[in-house]
């Protein structure tokens, strides 16, 4: 194969070249084969309807503005869908602020309906000071909790049915080699493209973008001039997920197709836990009446509202 032409479109110069699969791509081929893509897997795993209302999870990063644009293109075909763009505030001081403007001005750019919330005002306390006040736990473990929960309400406050977050392949992966890490049985059965109660108590939460590499999802925003936040969060160095991610990322680079390898055997992992017993049963938490697997959910223990 001549590497330096476009395997598709056989015209084109190809200006990268996917190591994991020994093909080239130029540009036009690039941006309509990820897109290609995220259809594929929003058909495979049944993701979307098409009189769905679409919350899209956008923090003003590379990822959650990829998403919002495909789905954007892919939603365009289904007159009764809506989308709508939720972002959350955390209250990180001198990081959110940037994404939030950033975010705004795509959205307004674009006539894209969007809703802003903040943890200050869904649990009346920010991150910056949660993390000052209580340091047995990573602020990322704080942070994923009540943002997931502030998306959830931010998600039914406009209406939607669905839920769409922007974890790309890499995530995805560096999240079921932690949860091996920490041998979390639930977790590793729970962590899925589609997460769908059957009794309707929580809103169906999608990942669209699962199976693209985050590198890929970053040339794609670069390829679509979408401006996204480019410096990382301040709390980032201090996750285990930051050196997972560096050492998921050597692996990939001496042997390409790692991620992908751990994506579909982690797949695997989860049938397997799930035909043998391992399905979670859902409870209501005894202080908010939230699902959750244990009697009192993440958010009202980490907001301390757990102390009868
Ligand atoms: S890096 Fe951690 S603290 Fe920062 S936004 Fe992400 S999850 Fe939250
Ligand atoms: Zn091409
Ligand atoms: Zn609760």
């Amino acid at each position: 194969m001549n590497l330096l032409e476009c395997s598709f479109c056989r015209k084109n110069k190809a200006f990268y070249v996917r190591s994991y699969e020994g093909i080239g791509l130029c540009h036009r081929c690039f941006k309509k084969n990820i897109e290609d893509r995220v259809r594929r897997t929003i058909s495979k795993y049944k993701m979307l309807k098409p009189n769905d209302h679409v919350a899209v999870a956008v923090s003003g990063g590379k990822d959650s503005l990829s998403l919002l644009t495909i789905l954007g293109k892919i939603t365009k075909r289904f007159p009764k869908s809506r989308l709508t763009a939720v972002t959350v505030d955390e209250g990180i001081t001198g990081y959110r602020d940037e994404a939030i403007t950033i975010a705004k001005n795509h959205y307004k750019n674009r006539s894209i309906n969007y809703a802003i919330v903040s943890f200050e005002d869904l649990f009346q306390i920010k991150l910056d000071q949660l993390v000052k006040e209580k340091r047995e736990l990573s602020p990322c473990s704080y942070c994923g909790v009540l943002r997931r929960r502030a998306i959830n309400l931010a998600a039914e406050k406009v209406g939607a049915n669905v839920v769409a977050t922007a974890h790309n392949l890499d995530d995805e992966v560096q999240t079921a080699m932690l949860n091996i890490v920490h041998g979390d049985v639930t977790r590793i059965s729970r962590v899925e493209p589609v997460l769908e109660d059957p009794n309707r108590r929580f809103l169906r939460r999608v990942k669209p973008i699962c199976e693209i590499p985050e590198k890929e999802v970053a040339m794609y925003a670069y390829e679509s001039g979408i401006e996204f936040q480019k410096v990382p969060c301040p709390y980032m160095a201090t996750s285990l997920r930051n050196d997972m991610r560096s050492m998921l990322n050597r692996m990939e680079v001496k042997h390409p197709g790692t991620k992908y390898t751990i994506f579909r055997s982690t797949e695997k992992l989860r049938s397997a836990l799930k035909q043998y017993g391992g399905k979670t049963e859902l409870k209501n938490c005894r202080y908010c009446g939230e699902p959750t697997t244990t009697d009192t959910c993440q958010v009202c223990k980490i907001l301390k509202k757990a102390i009868p």
